[in-house]
């Protein structure tokens, strides 16, 4: 490996931008180089907010000497050896970051790449000075005193406790994306997060969140192809009883680099569809992989977006991948009893999931009780329910449209003038989802009919919903998913519904078969599961075993 200075012409074409602008961005571009440099354990050191010192010590393939004095100047890289932008596999390919950051700070670079010796780089001032040093294969970078000669930089900064959540955050995207390097971040000596590194997605979920975290997700390793091209797509999945109110836990990557696609992110909240309760987003870690040729990383100065060929296709890919892997995962979740519960959820892989499961009994003509091989299932009836019927609706409802039913005679409704143009407007719209409606004259119109999929008759209400739903923008996709649950709720069982027991395991039966047997259409469970072990805990049987 050898590094060169870029020709003028590659450094015109390059998405040149302020490398360094706050302490997170030297982090990025130091965490960055040790990934290309091949490291297997990165560790990052921060005092205060960055300022004072960052230090990265990796142990990659390092440099020699002579490599490490070119590695500081400007515009060298040992990254595009021909070089060519198109099909950059690295992080890197600027050659800008060392030398952007040396000239704001004071930048150590202690490197070995194997020799009998190693070599510390030291610039300062703009002065740079070499010397031999002892150190193990691999590289430490330290940066001292940032902008100590940029006061306006300085000034702007935000509090420490804000510039450390920006590098807490940076850090734990690269350690999501990249399970198989192990992450270690310290801050003012203290250790606030270590992965372990094992190529496993969940522990990097572990080491990065907590044990609730990591237990309740399911692995996504999906391969497919879009165009010609083979395109992987991988990572963890949370299952949908944890959510948070924004799409920051999103973790999206192309190629093993973090961006922060609003795009991508999308198609994977899109991919979890109903399962979410409306307005949540999920805990996720979605890396795509696809052929260099396919992406451009050179259009944004940071690198945090990148241009994918075919971005349409690559994004429906993601989505289905996302809800094929939830739909095969064992999403019941647990019960909290009074304990706390130290619960894997391990899937099941039979057709129907509740095979296992047997109707024991009713409860308060709430819930249904079911003994399953590993505890005690809890169904709410009226959202286990909802599920079936709204799955059985969507199947009833081809593509195009929804049946209807005719109204006869037909309701008058009184719209307000902006609606009745609204109504106008959207005249096919509603006519594929199964309204027809019609001027009568003044602000009054007329509804033929309503959609009336398997006999579940809609309403006036439904109409002056959907109306407002396509107003305000919404999809009409979206608006069709809406109206079924709805729908379906509508005849769905209520409270104090007695079942006789060949009632509940068909309920159970039913809900078993569905796509996604463990939330209802509004998102909210159908089955709490209480494990045999919190039960054994719970009355200190077995004690060694759980304690
Ligand atoms: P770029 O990453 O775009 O090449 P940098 O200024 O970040 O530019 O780094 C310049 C060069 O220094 C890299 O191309 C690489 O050869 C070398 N280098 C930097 N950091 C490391 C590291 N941690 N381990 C090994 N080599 C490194
Ligand atoms: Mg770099």
């Amino acid at each position: 490996m050898t590094i060169r200075r870029l020709d003028a012409e590659t450094v015109d074409r390059i998405a040149a931008g302020e490398v360094v602008t706050r302490p997170a961005r030297v982090v990025a571009e130091l965490v960055e180089n040790s990934l290309d440099a091949g490291a297997d354990d990165v560790a990052i050191e921060v005092d205060g907010d960055g300022t004072d010192r960052i230090r990265v010590v990796d142990d990659g393939r390092g440099m020699d000497a002579e490599m490490a004095e070119l590695a500081v100047e400007r515009h060298t890289t040992s990254k595009l050896p021909e070089g060519d932008l198109t099909g950059v596999e690295t992080l890197g390919f600027r050659g800008e970051a060392l030398a952007s950051v040396a000239e704001v700070a004071t930048l150590e670079v202690t490197t070995n790449d194997g020799g009998p010796r190693g070599t510390r780089v030291v610039v300062e001032d703009g002065e740079t000075d070499v010397a031999p040093a002892g150190r193990a294969e691999g590289t430490t970078v330290e940066v001292r005193d940032l902008f100590h000669n940029r006061r306006a930089r300085r000034d702007s900064l935000a509090s420490p406790k804000a510039e450390f959540a920006r590098i807490s955050g940076l850090v734990s995207r690269y350690a999501l994306v990249r399970p198989s390097v192990r992450f270690r971040l310290h801050h003012d000596g203290r250790e606030v997060f270590a992965t372990p590194g094992s190529g496993d997605y969940a522990d990097a979920l572990l080491g990065v969140y907590d044990r609730q975290v990591a237990s309740r997700s399911t692995e996504l390793d999906a391969e497919t192809g879009v165009d010609d091209r083979s395109v992987a797509i991988r990572g963890a999945l949370c299952y949908p009883s944890i959510t948070r109110s924004t799409r920051d836990h999103v973790y999206v990557a192309v190629n093993g680099r973090p961006l922060t696609d609003e795009r991508l992110r999308r198609a994977v909240v899109a991919g979890y569809g109903s399962l979410l309760p409306s307005g949540r987003a999920p805990v996720a870690v979605v890396d795509v992989s696809l052929p260099s040729g396919a992406v451009d990383p050179n259009v944004h100065p940071a690198k945090e977006r990148v241009a994918v060929r075919a971005a349409d296709a690559v994004e429906s890919a993601v989505e289905r991948a996302v809800a094929d892997a939830l739909s095969t995962a064992d999403l019941r979740r647990s019960a909290e009893v009074s304990m706390d519960l130290d619960s894997t959820l391990s899937p099941l892989e039979t057709d129907s999931v509740f095979d296992d499961a047997t109707v024991v009994g009713q409860f308060r003509g709430l819930y249904l009780l079911c003994a399953a091989d590993d505890g005690l299932l809890v169904v709410d009836q009226h959202a286990a329910h909802e599920r079936v019927n709204y799955e059985r609706l969507r199947a009833a409802v081809d593509e195009a449209s929804v049946p209807s039913a005719t109204l006869d005679p037909p309701e008058t409704v009184s719209l307000s003038p902006a609606a009745a143009a609204a109504a106008e407007a959207h005249r096919e719209t509603l006519r594929r989802l199964g309204f027809d409606v019609a001027a009568f004259g003044g602000n009054t119109y007329r509804l033929r009919s309503v959609p009336a999929p398997l006999g579940r008759v809609a309403d006036v209400d439904a109409f002056r919903e959907a109306l407002a739903a396509l107003r305000s923008g919404e999809d009409p996709d979206g608006r069709r998913d809406e109206l079924l649950a709805d729908l379906a709720c509508h005849p769905s069982l209520k409270a104090g519904d007695d079942l006789t027991t060949d009632e509940a395991s068909a309920l159970l039966d039913r809900l078993g078969q569905c796509d996604q047997p463990f939330a209802c259409p509004h998102g909210r469970p159908t089955v709490l599961e209480i494990e045999e072990q919190a039960l054994a805990r719970g009355f200190e049987r077995e004690a060694t075993r759980f304690g």
